[in-house]
C-alpha cells in the first residue's frame, strides 16, 4: 500500500536522537530549547513553546487567550477535530464558519457575515482559530482586520504549514495572529514522533504558555505571591498539565528544521506533477491562492462519484484518505445541536475529495501508478 503522508527518517536524525539517550537529559535538558530557537527562528516568531502535540499546543493556546466557560470560539469546519475540541476543553463553546469553496480554508466573507450577525446578537467569539489546510494559509490580513474591528483573538491552527509562505513572510511569524501552533506528527511536514509548537511575539502569552504546558508551576520569583522560602522554593499559580516534550523528540525536530526547506521543495515538486497530469482531466487540482506559497502537506483533488474513485483506489493499493470530515457532523458535537447542512459549502467539500499520496519520499513510479489509476478511474 502506498500511504498518503509519511515521515522521512535520514541517518542524521537517527544519530541525533541516540546521541541524547546517552546524554544526562531525556527530557527537561538543553534540546529543547534549542529547538524551540530553530523553530522561532526560521518563522520570525519572538517566542515558541515546545509541547508532546499540536493539540495540547492549541488547548494551552486556549488558556493562555483566557477562554473559559461562557466564551465562544470560532473555527473551521474542515479541519481536524482537535482545532475545536481545544475550546471545549476549556468549558467554551464552539461554533464554524464555512469555507470558501476556491481554496477550502474559512470564508473571510462568510466570517465577516457571521461577525456581523454576532455582534447584533451580543454573542461575539473571543477567539478564532483559523486552520491552514493542506499547508496554504488563510488570507491572514483580511483576517487580522476584521478581528481587529470585533476585539477578537486569533490563534492560527498551522498543524498543515510549517515551511508554508503569507506575502512572502513565513507562516508561523504571528504577525496577523496572537499564536501559530504547530504539529510534529509523523504524517505532518517534520516530525519529532508526536510532538507540537505554540509560537508567539507577545512575552506575556509566552509566560502562560510555559505555565499551562507544566502543571502551572513556576520557578520564576516575579510570578509568584509569596517570598521564596529557600532554593527549592516553587509555586503553582494557574492549574496547569504536563504537556512538556521531551529531549529525544526536539534533537529530532532540529534537524528535521534542518530538511525543512528541501521536504518543502520535494513537496512542491510532486504537487507540480500532479498538477500537470490533472490538468485536462476531470481532477479537480487544489486552488493556489497568489497571496502564499502552499507547504504541500496534502493534495486535495475533487471529483464527482468519489466513492467509487476512493474505493477503486484503495484496491488499487493506494493509501488514499480523506480530510476532513465537517467537525460538526460528529456524533459528539451533533449532541450540542449542530445539524446536517449548517455550512453547506464544507459539506460540498466533503461529498467530493480524496487525498492523494504526498510525502517527500513518494517514489516517481509510485506517484506515476497513482496519476494512472486516478485517471484510469475517472475516464
Ligand atoms: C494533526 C492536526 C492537529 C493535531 O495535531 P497533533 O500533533 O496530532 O495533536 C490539529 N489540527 C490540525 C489541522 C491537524 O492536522
Amino acid at each position: 500500500m502506498i500511504p498518503y503522508g509519511r515521515q522521512d527518517i535520514d541517518d542524521d536524525d537517527v544519530a541525533a536522537v541516540t546521541e541524547v539517550l546517552r546524554s544526562n537529559f531525556l527530557t527537561q535538558g538543553p534540546k529543547i530549547p534549542e529547538f524551540e530557537r530553530v523553530v522561532a527562528n526560521r518563522c520570525g516568531a519572538n517566542h515558541a513553546v515546545a509541547v508532546n502535540s499540536a493539540t495540547s499546543a492549541l488547548h494551552i493556546g486556549c488558556l493562555a487567550l483566557g477562554v473559559g466557560p461562557g466564551d465562544l470560539v470560532w473555527t473551521s469546519p474542515i479541519t481536524f477535530v482537535a482545532s475545536s475540541n481545544a475550546a471545549l476543553y476549556c468549558g467554551a463553546e464552539v461554533d464554524f464558519v464555512d469555507i470558501d469553496p476556491k481554496t477550502y480554508n474559512l470564508s473571510v466573507d462568510c466570517f465577516s457575515r457571521k461577525l456581523k450577525e454576532a455582534d447584533l446578537a451580543g454573542r461575539l467569539p473571543k477567539v478564532l482559530i483559523p486552520v491552514h489546510l493542506t499547508g496554504q494559509s488563510c488570507d491572514m490580513a483580511a483576517i487580522a482586520e476584521l478581528c481587529a474591528q470585533y476585539g477578537v483573538r486569533i490563534m492560527e491552527d498551522a498543524s498543515h504549514a510549517v515551511g508554508a509562505d503569507y506575502q512572502g513572510q513565513p507562516v508561523g511569524n504571528c504577525a496577523f495572529s496572537d499564536i501559530t501552533v504547530f504539529s510534529f506528527h509523523p504524517v505532518k511536514i517534520v516530525t519529532t514522533g508526536e510532538g507540537g509548537m505554540a509560537l508567539t511575539n507577545d512575552p506575556e502569552l509566552d509566560q502562560r504558555l510555559r505555565l499551562f504546558r507544566s502543571h502551572g508551576v513556576t520557578r520564576d520569583p516575579g510570578l509568584m505571591t509569596h517570598e521564596p522560602h529557600g532554593g527549592w522554593y516553587y509555586e503553582q499559580v494557574e492549574l496547569g498539565f504536563n504537556y512538556r516534550t521531551t529531549d529525544i523528540a526536539a534533537a529530532l525536530g532540529t534537524r528535521q528544521m534542518a530538511r525543512l526547506d528541501a521536504f518543502i521543495a520535494r513537496r512542491r515538486e510532486i504537487a507540480s506533477r500532479y498538477d500537470a497530469a490533472f490538468a485536462d482531466s476531470p481532477v479537480v487540482p487544489p486552488f493556489q491562492a497568489a497571496f502564499g506559497q502552499s507547504a504541500w502537506h496534502l493534495y486535495v483533488v475533487r471529483v464527482s462519484d468519489r466513492d467509487r474513485i476512493f474505493a477503486g483506489l484503495r484496491d488499487a493499493g493506494i493509501g488514499v484518505n480523506l480530510h476532513y470530515i465537517p467537525v460538526y457532523l460528529q456524533p459528539y458535537y451533533r449532541k450540542m445541536g449542530f445539524e446536517p447542512g449548517y455550512c453547506p459549502k464544507a459539506e460540498e467539500y466533503y461529498a467530493e475529495v480524496i487525498s492523494l499520496p504526498m510525502f517527500p519520499t513518494l517514489s516517481e513510479s509510485d506517484q506515476g501508478k497513482v496519476i494512472r489509476t486516478v485517471l484510469g478511474l475517472v475516464s
